[in-house]
């Protein structure tokens, strides 16, 4: 069993697959970057394999692929395949922005994949075209359609934004609720990636968009989630990711791993060491070392949740970390 510094066990890997994208969402990534990462600099499915496979061993039982946007790099199903093979009963989960789903759902459920999260911040094509900045919304919906139809689970993460999408938000919970997908809003973290002239919307602006028209009731936060839940009175749950609140972090049961090989303890924390040649070498008593040492300096918070400055701002790209 893995378990960091503060005693708390350790048991999701989330895998950034690549830092490219074919969005450039306002609170992610705006403008192309000035530079991507070269292919070569990436590590190869092999090499994360070797590492995958530790970390299954050390006590990983859940794994998500993240990105950037997963869907473009090539081969993602036989990735999935070599994890679910190894590991037939390990909780195998995507986070995608559903553009490339309609061509994939299916090979990606064929190889092993249990479930996806999907991006959604707008039930509107042209609102969807402002945040994306791309003309995606058609193409976005075909995929979560085919995505339901293989048998994938469904999750969708809304960030609302202050006068973008905030309008939406009893659409998309009525839209997540009529097609049973679980909804989560996310509340923008700053950073300094992000467009600087957006404004998110923090929870207590979602609930009392909700409580406008429906009743519903806190529930106990679950030790692996993080979402809080709220239960509807026809028993519909939907959640709100608040990275700004003080026990945001006391269930903080992730690490991340980039596509060039760095481990991250933490979403919002600088330090993070490289796997690259320990695996590149086969030395896998040394990758996972290099784990336990990341564990050791996970920190018990996250810096948003100082409430000192609300406005910290993360000098980490979501593109590049996975959200
Ligand atoms: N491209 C995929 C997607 O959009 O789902 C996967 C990567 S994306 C970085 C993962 C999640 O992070 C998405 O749900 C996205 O909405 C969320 N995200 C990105 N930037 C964010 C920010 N500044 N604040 C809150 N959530 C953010
Ligand atoms: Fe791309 Fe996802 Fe970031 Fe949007 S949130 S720019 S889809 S990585």
């Amino acid at each position: 069993m893995l378990k960091d510094g503060f005693g708390r066990v350790v048991d999701y890997l989330r895998i950034s697959v690549t830092q490219r994208c074919n969005f450039r969402c306002l609170y992610c990534m705006p403008e192309k970057p000035f530079s991507w990462t070269p292919k070569e600099n990436l590590l190869s499915y092999e090499d994360m394999f070797k590492f995958v496979k530790v970390a299954i061993d050390e006590g990983i039982n859940k794994i998500r692929i993240t990105g950037g946007e997963p869907l473009l790099r090539v081969d993602l199903d036989k990735f999935i395949k070599m994890i679910s093979d190894y590991k037939p009963d390990i909780d195998l989960c995507l986070t995608t922005n559903g553009y490339l789903l309609k061509q994939t759902a299916k090979q990606l459920k064929d190889a092993g994949l249990h479930r996806i999260n999907i991006s959604l911040d707008s039930l509107n094509k042209q609102t969807t075209q402002k945040i994306s900045q791309k003309d995606v919304f058609d193409d976005v919906m075909a995929g979560l359609q085919i995505a339901k139809e293989v048998g994938l689970g469904i999750k969708i993460n809304t960030v609302p934004l202050k006068g973008i999408n905030d309008h939406e938000i009893l659409d998309i919970l009525e839209y997540c609720k009529n097609q049973n997908f679980t909804v989560r809003f996310i509340e923008y973290m700053e950073n300094s990636f992000a467009s600087q002239d957006i404004k998110g919307c923090k929870s207590k602006d979602i609930l009392k968009t909700i409580s406008s028209k429906y009743e519903f009731e806190k529930q106990p936060r679950n030790n692996t989630s993080p979402a809080v839940y709220y239960k509807m009175t026809d028993g519909y749950e939907f959640g709100i990711i608040e990275p700004y609140e003080d026990d945001f972090c006391e269930s903080c049961n992730r690490i991340r791993l980039t596509a060039e090989g760095f481990l991250i303890p933490c979403l919002y924390f600088e330090d993070a060491l490289s796997i690259k040649e320990a695996v590149q070498n086969g030395d896998m008593k040394e990758a996972c070392d290099v784990l336990k040492k990341v564990l050791l300096n996970k920190p018990e918070k996250n810096k948003w949740s100082k409430k000192t400055d609300e406005n910290e701002t993360s000098s980490r790209a979501f593109y590049e970390t996975g959200g």
